[in-house]
């Protein structure tokens, strides 16, 4: 049997129709850079994230990038995040001249550890604490980070908090009064993905911001075009930060059934428990869900040996599986200069190490999930 890890063409067959239509209005409108389908989509995405702002931007990483401007960030800033996370997430920080901060991760969520961050920040120096500016917390594989603890020492120390939700569109975090609270909507921005390969993905990039703050939110939007208001004159530089108007038209079709895929997803992750438990596989670690939602962007298992053969023996049986992420960020080439030391993050190591994704998308079907689990059985067995 093919599995593939994300079948898009499985998602497009039945919403191709809605699709063409929608495009071919942006065709005839011949209006391609913001307008009314961006504002329109951008309505969308604040009503459902519960912000009261959203601005369309070109790509998750540029979402990342443009609230970080927004926030006036620059060298000599410090701001704490992930060494297990996408590139871009440091990536945006340093491409500021400011400096990425890394502190390790929960080995139960793969998010940062809110007991390892206050520690820390009690190692650096006064100096250096004043100059901490941010944390990036990341929701990652499309469950929320731990906000509580997160935004009280956040808020302690006067830092912005810039949520990196591109994996966890719909997420829902259970907050300790009860109340549960979306992705993207407990920080000071936001910052979605509409990469291909998240749970509402567009045909090429996008990406968006989301805020409660008015002047943020138009400061992004200043932002976004240059710097430009009113346009040609400019009181700060900004950059060409733009969605196109075809993958808001896009965007906006699928995301009529962002909640029916995110539930299929999540009742995917239930079948692989369900299927797990049966069979009695040993030395598999099933991915742990807080209180709240996960939206399962991603079905992260963990095994303790072997992880590389598994991942050979899945190929060859026609499995898609992926390693989210082979090279925690700490230990990059590029981030060298900053002087850590691959022992430094033991957690987010393991994890790299340790860790294989498995196809979770909302078409996958039973009779998949049940060889997928089967074929991991098998593998388990031999190699016991
Ligand atoms: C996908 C992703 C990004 C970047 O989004 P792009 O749209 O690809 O630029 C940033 N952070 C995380 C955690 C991501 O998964």
């Amino acid at each position: 049997m093919e599995i593939p890890l994300l079948d898009l063409k499985a998602q497009y067959e039945p919403i191709k129709e809605e699709i063409i239509a929608a495009t071919l209005e942006v065709y005839e409108s011949q209006r391609f850079i913001l307008g009314p389908k961006v504002e329109e989509f951008e309505r969308r995405i604040a009503a459902y994230t519960q912000v009261k702002y959203a601005v369309g931007v070109s790509s998750g990483t540029d979402a990342l990038l443009i609230s970080l401007m927004s926030a006036g960030i620059g060298p000599g800033d410090l701001i704490l995040t992930s060494p297990y996370t996408f590139f871009s997430t440091a990536g945006s920080i340093a491409r500021l001249g400011a400096t990425p901060v890394f502190v390790d991760i929960d080995s139960r969520t793969y998010n940062i550890d809110p007991e390892r961050l206050e520690k820390r920040i009690s190692t650096l120096s006064a100096r250096e604490r004043s100059r901490l500016k941010a944390i990036i917390p990341v929701h990652l594989f499309g469950q929320c980070a731990d906000m509580d603890d997160i935004t009280a020492i956040a808020r302690s120390l006067g830092m912005l908090i810039i949520e990196d939700a591109a994996q966890a569109i719909g997420a829902e975090y259970m907050s300790s009064d009860g109340s549960l609270k979306r992705a993207g909507s407990m920080g000071d921005y936001g910052c979605f993905s509409f990469f291909p390969s998240k749970n509402l993905g567009s045909f090429g990039d996008g990406g968006m911001v989301t805020t409660n703050d008015e002047e943020a939110f138009q400061r992004l939007k200043i932002m976004r075009v240059h710097g430009a208001h009113p346009k040609y004159y400019h009181r700060i530089i900004g950059g060409n930060f733009r969605v196109d108007a075809l993958q808001a038209a896009i965007l906006l079709i699928k995301f009529n059934y962002l909640e029916e895929w995110t539930e299929k997803r999540r009742g995917n992750a239930c079948t692989y428990r369900e299927l797990f438990a049966t069979q009695g596989i040993e030395g598999i670690e099933l991915p742990s869900e807080n209180k709240g939602r996960h939206i399962y962007n991603q079905f992260v298992i963990r095994i303790d040996q072997g992880r590389d053969e598994l991942k050979r023996y899945l190929t060859d049986q026609g499995i898609g599986c992926e390693i989210y992420y082979p090279v925690p960020l700490h230990v990059q080439e590029c981030f060298r200069c900053l002087g850590y030391r691959p022992e430094d993050f033991p957690v987010a190591l393991e994890a790299a190490a340790k860790t294989i994704a498995l196809p979770i998308y909302p078409e996958l079907r039973y009779e998949q999930i049940k060889y997928i689990v089967g074929k991991i059985g098998s593998f388990c067995k031999r190699t016991m």
